[in-house]
This record gives structure tokens, sequence and C-alpha cells, in this order.
């Protein structure tokens, strides 16, 4: 029996009622029920297209319940005892983790970032240093990291990407102390990663693993498939889905621009992880019914608002989304759980530093 059927009920997910009929615009409204199983999650309040219920009007259906994994709620529990964890520390008569953030340039987007990164150490009492050069040569850069490499008061130091051009972001993020690198970039984590050493976990493929762990999804066995081989996403995010942890376990296929039959292997995934840079490039065709969808991608694009573009991801939203199980939006999803985790590995530096 097809998910759309009538009836259908799901072997191993609970259920949602679905009800409604199409209307005017050729769509069905979901019910939002409440599933005590999952700890705060969004539940998708869903428009679901007319065509995907096989283009019947019945009065009631079962259906896939897709869950949003929310990037607010996962990344504000973690701050949350982040901040205990601080406060602790500092009763002890300990200063509290310090993060050096460097920025280069005046790239909107990596001010944004770079400020939500400040914002959130205020807000879970770290201390927090912005290092701002409007430009600076390589030499000069690498001066200012072994500065702070050495400074015993700074636990954290992250150089925020991508860089000008003329500047090598291989020797700046080489130049930094593997035992500060809490973005997880340099060599010796990047190897500690592949071995299974104990490292610091790039920050975002890191926070996708603290995502799926905060929603308690099981990944054992399942095929997982990323699109993207970048060093500080695709790449490590498809070696922390296949390593024998929880969560873990996943089989993993990594693709690229030279994958071909790409959108045959995403089909076939049950976790689809999209970090390409290209604006809705995940279609739904691409995604199999249930599927969980992780949306990496931050792409600007141009729209008649005020501020003359909206954030959107790598995955075609509005019509992947009634067909997954579990789906990230974008913003408020995979981006936050980043910042999250970039705090988390600035405090273990802090306390491997007492
Ligand atoms: P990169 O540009 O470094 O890598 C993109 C990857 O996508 C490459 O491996 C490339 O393949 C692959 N790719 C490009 N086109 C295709 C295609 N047509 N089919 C299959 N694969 C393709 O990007 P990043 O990994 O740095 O970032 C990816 C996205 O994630 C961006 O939108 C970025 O802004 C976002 N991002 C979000 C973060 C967050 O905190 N949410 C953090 C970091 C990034 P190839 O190697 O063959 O060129």
């Amino acid at each position: 029996m097809h998910p759309g059927d009538a009836n259908y009920k799901h072997p191993d997910r609970p259920q949602e009622k679905i009800t409604g009929r199409a209307s005017g615009n050729n769509r069905i409204k979901q019910k939002s029920t409440t599933n005590s199983q999952f700890p705060s999650s969004s539940k998708a309040n869903y428009l679901l297209p007319f065509d995907i219920l096989g283009g019947r009007s019945h009065s009631e259906w079962y259906f896939y319940s897709m869950i949003i994994l929310d990037g607010r709620v996962a990344s504000k529990a973690i701050k949350e005892k982040l901040s205990n964890d601080v406060k602790v520390l500092v009763s002890k008569g300990e200063r509290p983790p310090h993060l050096a953030a460097i920025l280069v340039g005046k790239d909107p987007a990596s001010e944004f970032y770079v400020s939500s990164k400040v914002k959130s150490c205020e807000e879970t009492g770290f201390k927090s240093t912005l290092v701002k050069y409007e430009d600076v040569s390589e030499d000069d850069l690498i001066e200012k990291i072994v500065e702070l490499n050495k400074d015993e008061t700074v636990d954290g130091i992250l150089v925020q990407l991508p860089l000008p051009r003329h500047i090598s972001s291989k020797n700046i993020i080489s130049a930094i102390d593997p035992e500060k690198d809490v973005d997880g970039f340099h060599p010796v984590n990047a190897g500690n990663l592949m071995l299974g050493n104990e490292s610091y976990l790039p920050a975002t493929p890191y926070g996708i693993m603290l995502l799926l762990e905060h929603y308690k999804l099981d990944i054992k066995g399942k095929h997982a498939v990323v699109i993207g081989r970048s060093n500080i996403v695709g790449r490590p995010i498809s070696i922390l889905l296949s390593n024998n942890t929880h969560p873990g376990n996943a089989t993993v296929t990594l693709t690229h621009s030279q994958t071909a039959d790409l959108g045959k292997i995403c089909a076939d995934a049950d976790i689809i992880v999209a970090a390409i840079g290209k604006p809705g490039f995940v279609k739904a065709h691409m995604v199999k019914d249930g599927a969980i969808v992780i949306d990496v991608g931050i792409n600007r694009v141009d729209d008649d608002s005020p501020k003359g573009y909206k954030i959107t991801g790598d995955v075609d939203y509005e019509n992947v989304a009634p067909k997954t199980s579990y789906i990230t939006p974008v913003p408020g999803g995979v981006g936050l759980m980043t910042i999250a985790a970039l705090l988390k590995n600035t405090l273990k530096s802090r306390l491997l530093r007492i």
C-alpha cells in the first residue's frame, strides 16, 4: 500500500491523521497533532499539494507526518546546558571559555555569521574577541594567529571563511594551534576525525549530528546520501554518519558534481544531506517518501522584499518537505546548530586547559 493510499499506516512511524478537502487551489490542510515521542519538535502545519494525494479529494487520509528538525529548539537546549556549565565553571573561580574570531573583509554574509557567533557567546556566558581587518596580508594574519595561539586566555580561534583571494585558507588554517582549532578544520583534527580519534569535530557536521541526537533519530543501517564533498561539510559528515557511533552506522554514499545518476542515487536515500551551495537543487523527484532531509545550504536569493533578498537552502523545501519524515528548515536549521557545536568545542577546549 502506498503512503498516499487511504488508511495507509506506516509500519514504524507514529501516525498522523490528515483531514481536509481539496480546496479551490488544489490543496488540503494538514491537521496538526502532538506526539510525545519527539521532544518539542515543530509539527508541520503544512499544506500538502493535491497531486501528492493522487489527485483525489478524500475527506480523510493517513500520511507521513513531516516533522521539522528545528535548529532553534535544539540549539537553545544545547546553549542552555552550556550556559549552566559555564556558571558552574565560574563559580569554581575559573574564567569562562574564550573564543577569538577573526574576520577579514566586508562580506555581508561573513559579517552576519561572525556577529551571530559573538552574540551566542554573550548569551551563554562565554567571552569573545572579534579581530576585524578590512584588509590584511597573509603574513600579518598568521602573525595574529600565532599571538592568539600563545595567549593563555584564549581557548578557541576561528577564522571566518572564505578569505580574500590573496590569502591561502590552507596556510591560515594550518597556522592555528590544533588544540584551539574549535572549527575543526586543521589537518590534525581532520586526520583524527578520519581515524576516529578524539578531535575537534568541524562545527557544521558536528551540529548536524547534535540535531540527529536531539531528535533521537536512529540512522543505523540507513542509506545516507551526502551531496557535496567539501572539507568543511560534505566529507566530514560522510565520515560521522558512517562511524560506529550513535547516531551513526549509516551506509553512506558521498556524491559531487561528477556523480552520474545523482537523482537516482538520492531517490534511494533514507537520509539526504545537501551541502552544495545551489538554491533549491534537491527536487521532490529526488527524494523518497519518508526520507530525512538535512539542508545545509545557505544561499542568498534576490526577491522583492525590503531587504532585496531571502535566505534559502539547497533543497526545494516547499515541494520536498511534504514527502519527508523529517526536514531541516533554512533558516532555522543547520546554521544554528553550527554555532551550538562551535560553542561546545570552545567549552571542551577550556575544560582541557584547566
Ligand atoms: P563548496 O562549494 O565547498 O562545495 C560544494 C560541493 O557541492 C562540492 O563538493 C561540489 O562538487 C558539489 N556540487 C556542486 N554542484 C553540484 C552538482 N550539480 N551536483 C552534485 N554536487 C555538486 O560548499 P560548502 O560545502 O562550503 O557549502 C555548501 C553549502 O552549505 C553552501 O550553501 C554554504 O553556504 C552552506 N554552508 C552552511 C553552513 C551552515 O552552518 N549551515 C556552514 C558551511 C556551509 P565538486 O567537489 O565536484 O565541485
